[in-house]
């Protein structure tokens, strides 16, 4: 017990920063941070940002565009 080593190694995540919720327009799904996916400004609109997992974009899922309601692969 006493040769315990006082090393103490945690990762510190900050929380408040994890307020931007991304979510793939194609599945709906909620995109962890560090998870593979692409962000890209949408064609019609340009003012909404769609968000794709890495699965979706794989298999070519459309999206949709929240705001204007454009679809495309
Ligand atoms: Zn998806
Ligand atoms: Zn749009």
């Amino acid at each position: 017990m006493s040769s315990a080593s006082s090393t103490e190694e945690y990762v510190r995540i900050p929380i408040h920063e994890a307020a931007q919720i991304r979510i793939c327009s194609s599945c709906r799904r909620t995109i962890v941070p560090g998870e593979k996916a692409v962000a890209f400004v949408c064609p019609n609109c340009g003012t909404v940002v769609v968000w794709r997992c890495y699965k979706c974009r794989k298999m070519v899922v459309s999206y949709r565009c929240p705001n204007c309601g454009f679809e495309g692969p």
